[in-house]
């Protein structure tokens, strides 16, 4: 679910900056950022919230207005990135975009907005691009799929991810009616369909996966998820997970966010994913809700205290 940057009732730029470093797993955990005052700005947020990787979009999530990122931020993002090796950098596309559905004015807004994602995506440097795979209401799944390829390949024609070291990631969903990768399979599917049109990948969010009916709660469970999400995708191809808890039951294809360990998953599913050995290379990321505040902070810390390796100071 979107988090709006109006929620946010403390922003941590306008505290004291921290007088030691962040202490840091042996994991990449991270949370979406607030790019309040310039994307750049999100960087020295996760840092201060002590985050090795984070999440941002790059523009209005709820608006069309196309917008170019000044180039000044994106070299500031460079920089601050280096600087506290903030890695991967991900970016969430527009939750307006569709680019498998059948309304063809929508159809067309949706591919010049993704076209905008990938070149901010580019000109930030960012080594990941998160969209959810669209509703194909109003005609067929296999329809939807082919319309999703075609105007992926639209957007980034012209423009070259791989180059740019930029992957699109399909977001695994709810599995409401009508939505696109509502199981692993699903994305595979739509994966398959990107095969020599971009570099594409999966992020698979944990809320998602319990709202769409896979137990990842009780331990026989979690590894039998892990073993349809290998089997279907491999989990090499999974480089960001969302690590959310989830308000909704099991199956209720409900997306509602909850804070970690707070919610029907609970923490001992968070622990299992940070300690799978087969996953030492992803990126964990938060999108949990701001309720109160202080709640990045805290959510960022219950997934650091579930991740293995002892907390140790960054370099910086
Ligand atoms: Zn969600
Ligand atoms: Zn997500």
């Amino acid at each position: 679910m979107p988090r709006t940057l109006a929620k946010e009732h403390i922003d941590i730029l306008k505290q004291p900056p921290p007088k030691r470093p962040p202490r840091l797993t042996a994991r990449r955990i991270g949370i979406h950022t607030s790019a309040a005052g310039g994307v750049d700005k999100a960087a020295e947020r996760a840092y201060r919230l002590g985050c090795n990787t984070f999440q941002i979009f790059s523009s209005n999530p709820r608006q069309w207005t196309p917008c170019a990122l000044p180039a000044a931020q994106c070299e500031a993002m460079r920089q601050l990135r280096s600087k506290y090796d903030l890695k991967p950098l991900v970016i969430h596309a527009n939750y307006l975009i569709n680019l498998a559905g059948t309304n063809r004015e929508f159809h067309r807004r949706s591919i010049a907005a993704f076209r905008g994602e990938v070149e901010r995506a580019l000109a930030l440097g960012a080594e990941y691009l998160v969209l959810h795979p669209g509703s194909y209401r109003g005609g067929t799944r296999e329809g939807g799929v082919e319309r999703l390829a075609a105007a992926i390949g639209q957007a980034a024609d012209g423009l070259d991810p791989a180059a740019g070291g930029l992957t699109i990631l399909i977001e695994n969903t709810a599995g409401a009616e009508f939505s696109l990768g509502g199981s692993p399979e699903q994305v595979a599917e739509v994966l398959a369909s990107l095969r020599g049109i971009v570099p594409a990948a999966a992020c698979i969010d944990t809320c998602h996966l319990h709202a769409a009916g896979y137990d990842v709660v009780s331990p026989e469970g979690f590894a039998l998820t892990l073993r349809r999400l290998d089997a279907a995708l491999g989990l090499r191809r999974i480089p960001v997970w969302h690590c959310n808890d989830a308000k909704s039951a099991c199956g209720s294809h409900l997306d509602r966010h909850q804070h970690i360990g707070k919610g029907a998953i609970g923490r001992e599913a968070f622990r299992r994913l940070l300690h799978d050995p087969r996953l030492t290379r992803a990126a964990f990321i938060a999108e949990t809700p701001i309720d109160r505040p202080g709640d990045d902070r805290r959510n960022i810390n219950a997934l650091k205290a579930l991740a293995p390796g002892r907390p140790r100071a960054n370099a910086h």
